[in-house]
């Protein structure tokens, strides 16, 4: 059997490594090493590190549809992608304390009133429940130890060497830290978002290439909230979606109700809009926000082509918002969301153009939501831009999401092209099923 270091403690690495042990691998050739700590220590305010990562304090939803939470059925297939995301929800429930009160929503049809204009996504969603996942992540743990799985905690992978199969790690803080080193036979690199910068690096160090990206951008959309009602009663977080041959889809996308407010946040130095809800019954203020967001693929340097449009999507130091009727609303803290307001002739003169003749996708999504929400008429607003710039994806050999260059390191989850807690735990648990072959 081979020496396989994991780095992340994250939900790719724990169901990778669930997997092999499940599977009779001996958990003593198994080192995890992860920046964070273990769940006995590990604090509500630690986000995003330490066992289960960023899953291990989040929401706690798992979605299961291969068209939610990044790439999987890209390199498994659909059947196999659905099989893998099973495993994972089944690991949940298995290390939860109370699996009976783990809960599926699953909204079955698509209801007419919204056809012809839009296809709804349904999907299922289990609810772990956030206050569940400390207590999980120790079940989890104790079985990984049980089964002689080495931990390495508050340690920082600093840097690989893919050519010699060297890792060198440091307890943190880094500069106090004694630098060691370990070798590997097989490597799964799980780092998560909060490893993203270490991600580059070593992408950038050894010339990785790198999957071609899309561009998504758009418009945060607000409203009052009756006016979707009907569907959201039939999906909290609906997904409307459009595609069209030429490579653009439209999807809303997060959507916020009930205590709703549009989000500033500022990217690369420009605002760009996003959207969240607050649970406090005293944020109650009946409106409802999401992305209308387009995806379009082959835009040559999509990274580049999105900065440039947010940034000539600026006026005043901050984004744009344009209505027929409203004003931008305040946010919770009782400030008016950052925007310059743009009549029709600047979203003609300026915006148009400058999204090269995509922006029209948009106003037709809209037209047709006026058609399928009889009460909206000019009752909206938009905040543009909202943007998602895709971090790179390397290259990998699809059969076991192995660097096309170096087939002993496999990455997985947010580190690779994953964007949720199902997807992320499904690549693991593939590499660690083609490890054990
Ligand atoms: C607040 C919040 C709420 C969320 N809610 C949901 C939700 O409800 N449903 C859903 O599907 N998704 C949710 N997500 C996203 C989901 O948590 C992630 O997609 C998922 O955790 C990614 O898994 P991963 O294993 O790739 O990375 P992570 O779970 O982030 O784990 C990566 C691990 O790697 C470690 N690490 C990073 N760099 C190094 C290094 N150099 N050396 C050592 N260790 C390192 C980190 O400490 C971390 O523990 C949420 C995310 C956040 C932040």
């Amino acid at each position: 059997m081979k020496k396989i270091v994991i780095v992340g403690a994250g939900v790719a690495g724990i169901n990778a490594a669930t997997k092999l042990v499940d599977n009779g691998y001996d958990g003593s050739l198994i080192t995890i090493i992860d920046m964070g700590k273990d769940p006995y220590n590990r604090l509500p305010e630690e986000v995003m590190t330490g066992m289960l990562g960023a899953g291990g304090w989040s929401d706690g939803k798992l979605t299961y549809h291969t068209a939610i939470g990044g790439q999987l059925a890209k390199y498994t297939g659909e059947e196999k992608a659905m099989e893998l995301m099973d495993q994972v929800i089944t690991n949940f429930k298995r290390f939860h304390p109370k699996p009976e009160e783990v809960q599926c929503s699953n909204p079955i049809a698509e209801p007419d009133f919204i056809k012809p204009y839009f296809g709804l996504r349904l999907f299922p969603v289990w609810h772990v429940g956030t206050d569940y996942l400390s207590e999980i992540a120790k079940n989890w743990y104790d079985y990984l130890v049980s089964k002689g799985i080495n931990f390495i905690w508050e340690t920082k992978v600093t840097d690989i060497n893919f050519n010699k199969n060297l890792l060198g790690y440091s307890s943190l803080p880094v500069k106090l830290g004694k630098l060691k080193s370990l070798l590997y036979d097989e490597l799964i690199f799980a780092v998560g978002k909060s490893g993203i910068d270490f991600a580059q690096e070593l992408a950038n160090q050894y010339e990785l290439p790198d999957e071609p990206k899309s561009v998504q951008i758009g418009v945060r959309f607000e409203a009052p909230q009756h006016h979707f009602q009907k569907l959201i009663d039939i999906s909290y977080d609906f997904k409307l979606y459009r595609k069209f041959d030429n490579g653009v889809s439209l999807r809303s996308f997060c959507t916020n109700n009930n205590a709703a407010y549009v989000a500033v946040e500022e990217t690369y130095g420009d605002v760009t809009y996003n959207g969240h809800a607050k649970k406090d019954p005293k944020y109650l203020n009946g409106m409802t926000n999401f992305g209308i967001i387009m995806e379009i693929k082959d835009i040559e340097d999509p990274f580049k082509w999105s900065r440039d449009v947010v940034n000539k999507l600026q006026s005043n130091s901050t984004g744009l918002y344009y209505s027929p009727s409203r004003k931008p609303s305040d946010t919770s803290e009782k400030n008016i969301v950052s925007s310059t307001p743009i009549n029709l002739d600047t979203l003609n003169d300026v915006v148009k153009p400058t999204m090269e003749g995509y922006f029209q996708y948009i106003e037709d999504f809209i037209e047709d939501m006026k058609k399928v929400f009889l009460t909206l008429g000019d009752d909206w607003g938009v905040y543009i831009p909202e943007v998602k710039y895709l971090s790179p994806e390397p290259l990998v050999d699809y059969t076991n999401l192995a660097l096309t260059k170096y087939p002993n390191v496999h990455f997985v989850g947010d580190a690779l092209s994953a964007r949720g807690i199902t997807v992320s735990g499904a690549h693991g648990i593939y590499v660690a099923e083609s490890l054990i072959k």
